[in-house]
């Protein structure tokens, strides 16, 4: 179970087969893992050996996709995955894959076809790493104390076989109350009937950005406050935690503050610096990739993206990363902001002349990176919110002394950060907890 005594946690998507032999490396620079259902199963295996706390994302939001984003376009088939899954979920997802966009009515057609759904979802990541033959010898054990440490880790268990917590088949919410939003109700719903005594169930809200910009937080906080959730998972499609507006990220704030006003965990899936910074607000943990980017979007493809992706540097005292070129130029400027971590010592040192040379070699920004928010990780829990903000606004006078523009994502995180210390979220909810039953009443 996820707790919030000393920071948030943080739990790493494993998106292709380079990202092993990066984290096999930092195993005690995060907390978990977050498992998409696609996931190969070389890294499956990876995850099972190593033995940390996982939670697997079923991917349900992809099967209600159009055709032309769900058929692999070099290829012309659907991948073999998604014809996995929708096998193993449901039969109305395996009929319509591929040929036709699945609608919330298709699926709610009949209280059976929902429920099948559900039940299947919740078995499939209940049993996805289930082994008969336990791991008696972890090869990773030894190897959590390799990396530079900093601090302690979260305690791993010998068999990773079960999710630390499931969560039910969720879809895209357009707005609040819209037959998506009614239909991952009704999924939580008949998953906390299905819930077995000892296992946690999350909730999970997958919104449309533009949501927060309405005013509509505390009828979320009380549609989902069933006492048999333990947590809510929430996912903004696209939202970049360093460009989003002011108002998006406050009401963003205001829903964690609700979430947590009624007990509730709250994990954020896709999180950046600003999600460190919002444990102060009662988000308990994040996950993130190895790309450093917050606003992973649904609707955008991979194959969709033109050419490998560049390397890129976290600057670790702006937290946000940037191109090697632009890195280097910015170092030049501000020799502040080098960073010291093992790998950017033992690489480049300070001979910003093969700075690029050095990070651009296989895992090293990636590497560079796991120290660097280990670093944020620990520096938060020891020293709070208020030790961030002094931080920044350090960064914020040295950036400043040289008349520098840029970095405005830190200067509105901070501004974000004071408000929401001075003014309270105002959230009130009624003292007796509503439970999903009348939330779906509710809503009709
Ligand atoms: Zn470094």
């Amino acid at each position: 179970m996820i707790t919030n005594t000393r920071g948030p946690k943080m739990f790493m998507q494993l998106r292709k087969t380079d990202d092993k032999s990066v984290l096999e490396k930092a195993l005690s620079h995060f907390d978990g893992f977050h498992v998409g259902a696609s996931l190969l199963s070389s890294l499956g295996v990876f995850v099972q050996d190593v033995g940390k706390p996982f939670f697997i994302d079923p991917m349900t939001y992809r099967f209600i996709l159009p055709p032309e984003h769900i058929i692999d376009r070099e290829k012309g088939t659907v991948p073999r995955w998604m014809r996995y899954l929708a096998k193993t979920y449901s039969p109305i997802l395996e009929h319509s894959l591929g040929k036709k966009t699945l609608t919330a009515n298709d699926l709610n057609a009949t209280r059976g076809g929902i429920q099948e759904l559900t039940c299947n979802t919740l078995e499939y990541e209940r049993t996805r790493f289930d082994t008969s033959e336990p791991a008696l010898i972890n090869k990773y054990f030894d190897k959590y104390d390799a990396f530079e440490e900093i601090g302690d880790s979260i305690a791993h268990n010998i068999q990773g076989t079960r999710p630390s917590f499931v969560i039910p088949p969720f879809f895209l919410v357009e707005e609040v109350g819209d037959p998506w939003y009614r239909l991952n109700l009704i999924c939580s719903r008949i998953a906390a009937e299905q819930k077995k005594p000892e296992e946690l169930l999350y909730g999970v809200l997958f919104l449309r950005k533009e949501i927060l910009l309405n005013s509509e937080c505390v009828d979320i906080v009380r549609d989902y406050a069933d006492r048999r959730l333990a947590g809510i998972a929430l996912w903004v499609n696209g939202l970049s935690e360093e460009s989003a507006n002011t108002e998006i990220l406050s009401n963003l704030i205001r829903l964690i503050d609700g979430f947590r006003s009624i007990g509730k965990v709250v994990l954020k899936l896709n999180g950046s610096y600003l999600s460190i910074l919002m444990n102060h607000n009662g988000l308990s943990g994040f996950s993130c990739s190895l790309s450093y980017r917050s606003d992973r979007d649904v609707n955008v493809s991979k194959w969709i993206i033109p050419g490998p992706p560049k390397a890129k540097f976290y600057i670790p005292g702006l937290h946000q990363a940037y191109s090697l070129d632009e890195t280097e130029h910015v170092l030049r400027m501000f020799p502040f902001l080098k960073c010291s971590c093992r790998v950017c010592r033992d690489s480049y040192g300070n001979d910003l002349d093969i700075f690029q040379l050095e990070m651009k070699k296989v895992g090293y920004c990636q590497n560079h990176f796991l120290n660097a928010r280990k670093a944020e990780l620990d520096g938060f829990a020891q020293r709070g919110i208020s030790g961030a903000i002094e931080d920044i606004n350090e960064v914020l006078y040295c950036l400043k002394k040289k008349n520098a523009k840029g970095a405005r994502h830190l200067t509105k995180w901070l501004n974000l950060m004071k408000a929401v210390q001075s003014v309270g979220t105002g959230i009130e909810l009624p003292a007796k907890v509503n439970e999903l039953e009348s939330a779906s009443i509710r809503h009709g």
